[in-house]
Protein backbone atom coordinates (compact mmCIF):
# COMPACT_ATOMS: atom_id res chain seq x y z
CA UNK A 1 0.00 0.00 0.00
CA UNK A 2 2.38 2.59 -1.20
CA UNK A 3 0.19 5.58 -1.21
CA UNK A 4 -1.23 5.22 2.58
CA UNK A 5 -0.62 8.30 4.06
CA UNK A 6 -0.32 6.46 7.21
CA UNK A 7 2.43 3.83 5.68
CA UNK A 8 4.47 6.79 4.45
CA UNK A 9 4.32 8.13 8.18
CA UNK A 10 5.55 4.31 9.58
CA UNK A 11 8.54 4.98 6.62
CA UNK A 12 9.42 8.37 7.39
CA UNK A 13 8.36 9.44 4.09
CA UNK A 14 6.59 12.28 5.64
CA UNK A 15 7.10 13.63 8.74
CA UNK A 16 4.64 13.26 12.00
CA UNK A 17 5.57 13.89 15.52
CA UNK A 18 6.12 10.49 16.38
CA UNK A 19 5.78 9.74 20.65
CA UNK A 20 6.26 6.30 20.60
CA UNK A 21 7.27 2.82 18.26
CA UNK A 22 7.71 -0.44 18.31
CA UNK A 23 8.08 -3.47 16.19
CA UNK A 24 4.62 -3.57 15.63
CA UNK A 25 3.34 -0.03 16.43
CA UNK A 26 3.33 3.71 16.17
CA UNK A 27 1.80 6.63 18.11
CA UNK A 28 2.10 9.77 16.41
CA UNK A 29 0.18 13.14 17.37
CA UNK A 30 -2.90 13.58 15.19
CA UNK A 31 -2.14 16.92 12.81
CA UNK A 32 -5.44 18.09 13.69
CA UNK A 33 -6.31 17.32 17.25
CA UNK A 34 -9.60 17.65 18.27
CA UNK A 35 -7.65 18.45 21.99
CA UNK A 36 -3.69 19.03 21.77
CA UNK A 37 -1.89 15.87 22.38
CA UNK A 38 -4.75 14.51 19.99
CA UNK A 39 -2.62 10.91 19.44
CA UNK A 40 -3.06 8.06 16.95
CA UNK A 41 -2.17 4.81 17.45
CA UNK A 42 -1.39 2.37 14.47
CA UNK A 43 -0.67 -1.19 13.67
CA UNK A 44 2.85 -0.93 11.49
CA UNK A 45 1.23 -3.89 9.33
CA UNK A 46 -1.15 -1.97 7.10
CA UNK A 47 -5.09 -3.11 7.72
CA UNK A 48 -7.92 -1.22 6.70
CA UNK A 49 -10.05 -1.75 9.47
CA UNK A 50 -11.55 -3.46 12.42
CA UNK A 51 -13.12 -6.22 10.86
CA UNK A 52 -9.74 -7.73 9.14
CA UNK A 53 -7.23 -6.64 11.72
CA UNK A 54 -5.80 -9.59 13.38
CA UNK A 55 -6.61 -10.76 16.64
CA UNK A 56 -2.89 -11.38 16.93
CA UNK A 57 -2.32 -8.02 16.40
CA UNK A 58 -5.00 -6.17 17.72
CA UNK A 59 -3.33 -8.45 21.49
CA UNK A 60 -0.49 -6.81 20.89
CA UNK A 61 -1.63 -3.29 20.22
CA UNK A 62 -4.18 -2.91 22.91
CA UNK A 63 -1.48 -2.68 26.13
CA UNK A 64 0.07 0.01 23.93
CA UNK A 65 -3.26 2.31 23.46
CA UNK A 66 -3.70 2.20 27.21
CA UNK A 67 -0.09 3.02 27.89
CA UNK A 68 -0.18 6.01 25.50
CA UNK A 69 -3.47 6.91 26.58
CA UNK A 70 -2.04 7.32 30.27
CA UNK A 71 1.05 9.15 29.07
CA UNK A 72 -1.56 11.47 26.94
CA UNK A 73 -3.56 11.84 30.26
CA UNK A 74 -0.79 12.51 32.43
CA UNK A 75 1.31 14.56 29.64
CA UNK A 76 -1.76 17.35 29.48
CA UNK A 77 -3.03 17.33 32.24
CA UNK A 78 -6.35 16.27 31.05
CA UNK A 79 -9.05 15.29 32.97
CA UNK A 80 -10.48 12.31 30.79
CA UNK A 81 -9.28 10.19 27.58
CA UNK A 82 -11.60 9.36 24.67
CA UNK A 83 -10.33 5.98 22.78
CA UNK A 84 -12.61 5.85 18.93
CA UNK A 85 -11.66 4.26 16.10
CA UNK A 86 -13.65 5.03 13.18
CA UNK A 87 -14.32 2.47 10.45
CA UNK A 88 -15.63 3.18 6.89
CA UNK A 89 -16.71 6.49 5.74
CA UNK A 90 -19.93 5.95 7.01
CA UNK A 91 -18.26 6.17 10.46
CA UNK A 92 -16.13 8.94 9.73
CA UNK A 93 -12.84 7.27 8.69
CA UNK A 94 -10.86 9.11 6.43
CA UNK A 95 -7.31 7.38 6.56
CA UNK A 96 -7.65 3.80 5.10
CA UNK A 97 -5.23 2.70 7.88
CA UNK A 98 -6.39 1.56 11.21
CA UNK A 99 -5.98 3.20 14.02
CA UNK A 100 -6.93 4.52 17.60
CA UNK A 101 -7.75 7.74 18.51
CA UNK A 102 -6.75 8.78 21.81
CA UNK A 103 -8.08 12.05 22.75
CA UNK A 104 -7.72 13.71 25.83
CA UNK A 105 -10.96 15.46 27.25
CA UNK A 106 -11.30 18.78 29.97
CA UNK A 107 -14.07 19.39 31.78
CA UNK A 108 -14.60 22.57 30.26
CA UNK A 109 -13.79 21.43 26.61
CA UNK A 110 -17.24 22.11 25.36
CA UNK A 111 -17.35 18.94 23.05
CA UNK A 112 -20.26 16.76 23.10
CA UNK A 113 -20.97 13.47 22.56
CA UNK A 114 -23.28 11.67 20.25
CA UNK A 115 -26.81 12.24 21.13
CA UNK A 116 -28.61 8.87 22.30
CA UNK A 117 -32.22 7.82 21.02
CA UNK A 118 -34.37 4.92 23.03
CA UNK A 119 -35.79 2.18 21.27
CA UNK A 120 -39.42 2.11 21.26
CA UNK A 121 -40.03 -0.81 23.43
CA UNK A 122 -38.05 -3.66 25.17
CA UNK A 123 -39.70 -6.09 21.77
CA UNK A 124 -37.70 -3.48 19.13
CA UNK A 125 -34.88 -4.17 21.58
CA UNK A 126 -34.85 -7.96 21.91
CA UNK A 127 -35.02 -8.27 18.05
CA UNK A 128 -31.86 -5.78 17.84
CA UNK A 129 -30.16 -8.25 20.30
CA UNK A 130 -30.37 -11.16 18.81
CA UNK A 131 -30.07 -9.76 14.77
CA UNK A 132 -26.73 -9.40 16.55
CA UNK A 133 -26.26 -12.50 18.92
CA UNK A 134 -27.36 -14.41 15.21
CA UNK A 135 -24.07 -12.82 13.72
CA UNK A 136 -21.75 -14.52 16.37
CA UNK A 137 -23.20 -18.13 15.34
P1 LIG B 1 -10.13 9.21 10.62
O1 LIG B 1 -11.17 10.24 10.31
O2 LIG B 1 -9.70 8.45 9.40
O3 LIG B 1 -10.53 8.31 11.76
O4 LIG B 1 -8.91 10.01 11.20
C1 LIG B 1 -7.79 10.35 10.47
C2 LIG B 1 -6.99 11.30 11.32
O5 LIG B 1 -5.72 11.46 10.72
C3 LIG B 1 -7.62 12.70 11.43
O6 LIG B 1 -7.87 13.01 12.79
C4 LIG B 1 -6.57 13.61 10.80
O7 LIG B 1 -6.44 14.85 11.47
C5 LIG B 1 -5.31 12.78 10.88
N1 LIG B 1 -4.37 13.07 9.81
C6 LIG B 1 -4.69 13.23 8.50
N2 LIG B 1 -3.58 13.46 7.78
C7 LIG B 1 -2.55 13.45 8.66
C8 LIG B 1 -1.14 13.64 8.52
O8 LIG B 1 -0.61 13.86 7.43
N3 LIG B 1 -0.38 13.57 9.64
C9 LIG B 1 -0.93 13.32 10.87
N4 LIG B 1 -0.10 13.28 11.91
N5 LIG B 1 -2.25 13.13 11.04
C10 LIG B 1 -3.05 13.20 9.96
ZN1 LIG C 1 -1.10 1.98 5.52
Amino acid sequence: MNECLFCKIIKREIPADIIYENNEVLAFLDIQPVNFGHTLVIPKKHYEKIYNLPDEILKNIAPFIKKIAVAVKHGVNADGINIIMNNDGAAGQIVPHAHFHIIPRFANDGLRHWPGKPYANKEESSKMAEKIKNELV
